[in-house]
Formats: C-alpha cells, sequence, structure tokens
C-alpha cells in the first residue's frame, strides 16, 4: 500500500499540470506546479513546515508550544494548520483592512486572530513587527517570520525544486513566478540553478511593488499601483530574496491577470486566485521572449475560493476599473435548458 501518515507528510509533491491553452498559445510547453492541491490550500504549507520543523530542531519548539506570526493570509493557514497536526498553539497577528473571510477562516482553524491597525513596514506598529516582539514575550514561543527566516527558501530548495526537474527530467528553459517573501522563487532559483546554470529565473511582479525595478536596475522603486493580488509584491528585498540570482523581471498588469484567471476558469475548468494569475501571464510572456520550442514552470499558488468577495465579484472589479472576461455561450434552441424548452415543460 501506498499511503501518507499525516497532514504533513501530504504537503508537496504536487502534481506538475499542462497548461494546455497557453501552450497551444505560444508553441512551448507552459506547465504549472499545482500548489493549490497540497492539504492547507496554498504554496504556503511547505513554508510553514519547514519553519516550524527549524524551531523544532533548534530546541525552540517545544511539545505545547505557541507558534506567533504575522501575515494576512496563506502562510497563516498552513501554520495553524501544522500547529494543529503537531499540537502547538497558533497565534496571527493581521492588519486590520483583510477581509472577514481570512479571519474568520483562521478562526475556524483553531489560530487566535489579533487585528492591527494597518500601518506600513517602518512603523513599530506594523502587524510583522508587533508578531516578533509578541513572541520574544512569551514564555514558549517562537516566531515563524517567514520574510526573513530562510527556512521558508530551504523548504523550496528541498522539495519543490526538486521536483520541478524531477517531473520536467531536467527539460526546463525558464520558471517564473511572483514572490511575495520570495521563499518559492529563490529556492526554487538556487535548485535549478544547482542542476543547469542556464534555466533562466524569471521573477513576476504586480503593479505596485519595488521588485521589478529591483531585478532591472538595481534599486527597489515602488512601480505604480495599486494592485487586487493578494499575497504578492514588496516595497523590499527580504533576507529569503537576498542573493538570489534572478535573471529578468516581468511586471503584469491586474486588467491581464484578470482575463488570464477567468479564461482558465470559463474554458478550461481551473479556479485560480489572483497570484496565479500574474504568474500564468508572466509564463506567456516568458514563452514568447523566448519563442516556441521552450519549457516554462510556474507555479499555481492557489485555489480561487478565497477571492469570490473580491477577484470574482463583479462589482468589487468595476469599482477598481476592472472588466471580467466573460465567454459568450448562447443557449442551443432545442436544448433541454433554453429558455423555449422550460416553457414549454412547464
Ligand atoms: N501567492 C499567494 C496566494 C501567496 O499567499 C503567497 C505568499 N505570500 C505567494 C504567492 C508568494 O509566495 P512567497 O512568499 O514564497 O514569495
Amino acid at each position: 500500500m501506498r499511503t501518507i501518515g499525516d497532514f504533513t507528510e501530504a504537503i508537496g509533491n504536487t502534481p506538475l499540470i499542462r497548461m494546455s491553452r497557453l501552450s497551444e498559445l505560444t508553441g512551448c510547453e507552459i506547465l504549472g506546479k499545482a500548489e493549490f492541491l497540497n492539504p492547507g490550500g496554498s504554496v504556503k504549507d511547505r513554508a510553514a513546515l519547514w519553519m516550524i520543523r527549524d524551531h523544532e530542531q533548534s530546541g525552540a519548539l517545544k511539545p505545547g508550544g505557541t507558534v506567533v506570526e504575522g501575515t494576512a493570509g496563506n502562510t497563516g493557514i498552513g501554520i495553524a494548520h501544522v500547529c494543529n497536526a503537531r499540537d502547538y498553539n497558533c497565534i496571527i497577528f493581521m492588519p486590520d483592512n483583510q477581509s472577514r473571510e481570512k479571519v474568520d477562516m483562521l478562526r475556524t482553524l483553531g489560530a487566535e486572530v489579533r487585528e492591527v491597525p494597518t500601518v506600513p513596514y517602518r512603523d513599530p506598529m506594523n502587524y510583522q513587527k508587533q508578531a516578533g516582539r509578541f513572541a520574544e514575550s512569551l514564555t514558549g514561543a517562537v516566531w515563524a517570520n517567514q520574510f526573513d527566516n530562510i527556512a521558508n527558501r530551504q523548504a523550496h530548495f528541498d522539495s519543490t525544486g526538486p521536483e520541478i526537474w524531477q517531473q520536467t527530467e531536467g527539460q526546463i528553459d525558464a520558471f517564473t513566478c511572483a514572490t511575495g517573501t520570495g521563499g518559492t522563487l529563490a529556492g526554487v532559483s538556487r535548485y535549478l540553478k544547482e542542476q543547469r546554470e542556464d534555466v533562466k529565473i524569471v521573477l513576476a511582479d504586480p503593479m505596485g511593488s519595488a521588485l521589478y525595478s529591483w531585478v532591472k536596475t538595481g534599486s527597489a522603486e515602488m512601480s505604480r499601483g495599486p494592485s487586487i493580488t493578494e499575497g504578492i509584491g514588496n516595497s523590499r528585498i527580504t533576507d529569503n530574496l537576498a542573493d538570489t540570482v534572478v535573471d529578468d523581471a516581468v511586471q503584469i498588469a491586474d486588467q491581464e491577470m484578470v482575463t488570464m484567471v477567468y479564461q482558465e476558469l470559463h474554458t478550461e475548468g481551473w479556479f485560480f486566485g489572483s497570484s496565479t494569475g500574474i504568474n500564468l501571464c508572466a509564463a506567456v510572456k516568458v514563452a514568447k521572449q523566448l519563442g516556441p520550442g521552450h519549457t516554462i514552470v510556474t507555479i499555481l499558488c492557489d485555489s480561487g475560493s478565497k477571492y469570490q468577495s473580491r477577484l470574482f465579484n463583479d462589482d468589487f472589479l468595476a469599482a477598481k476599473g476592472l472588466t471580467p472576461w466573460k465567454p459568450q455561450r448562447p443557449l442551443k434552441t432545442g436544448s433541454r435548458f433554453s429558455t423555449k424548452a422550460l416553457a414549454a415543460s412547464r
């Protein structure tokens, strides 16, 4: 029998999916690493497990201890799941401008959520800094510190990178993804470059982030924003991202991302969140730059289900000046679902 023993063992080993519409459009193989299939629902399950394991191995986290983190989303969800599986307490600090769904979700998972005023990173009351101070003040607690704890990128060096290399049998020309903490891009990039230095690493950036300019010019200047994407883009270079070889960057506007996500949903059946939309747009851009015949891998970070009230809400999109792409599917007359057939059946 080939079975999995517990929640943490179910993290990773996700399928690599051929994005058929985009592959046909570009003449390249565009492949997506299905991180939305992790048991906590996102790419951040890997980082959550590696950071918690790192604190266990250092002796800082003992049975019955507490994991504290500043996070607005998937990292908190991943940490809350792993804490339940390993019997730790979980305390999450998050800015008070986040959607109700996220707060409710974390509380449902058993985390204690502390909503704090939304202030910039330089402010000492920023949610990440509050999480760090709180963890220090509490006996038996550790701060996961996803942005600057390099156990985060190690997760992707140890697992995501090798999985991609094996699944493509080394036939990979480029890897691209957006970054929040930088863990995914940095870990995968480091692993792939160790296998073959000429695998091209491309950072995908939403608007309102400084990472595109950092890659292009060496200086982290914020681009014009904002963006409705969540969990990606940054104003600073984290310890996870620092010293990572990044060959190029592409910038993706929200409208391109929205169109991509809706087209994948309505024509291919995939239900993705906004960062996945950015990643797929970036993969298409890289494919067009490289020309037909190349293989480009990206990350399918999480599903669309967390974004119902924003990305999948026509009123929200309209208020942001964005237009959802909708399929033209006229109902066939004579079909049992057509208006005529329905009227006749009454
Ligand atoms: N997509 C989503 C939905 C995320 O929550 C995150 C993490 N913030 C990312 C992408 C980026 O991953 P990383 O932190 O590894 O850069």
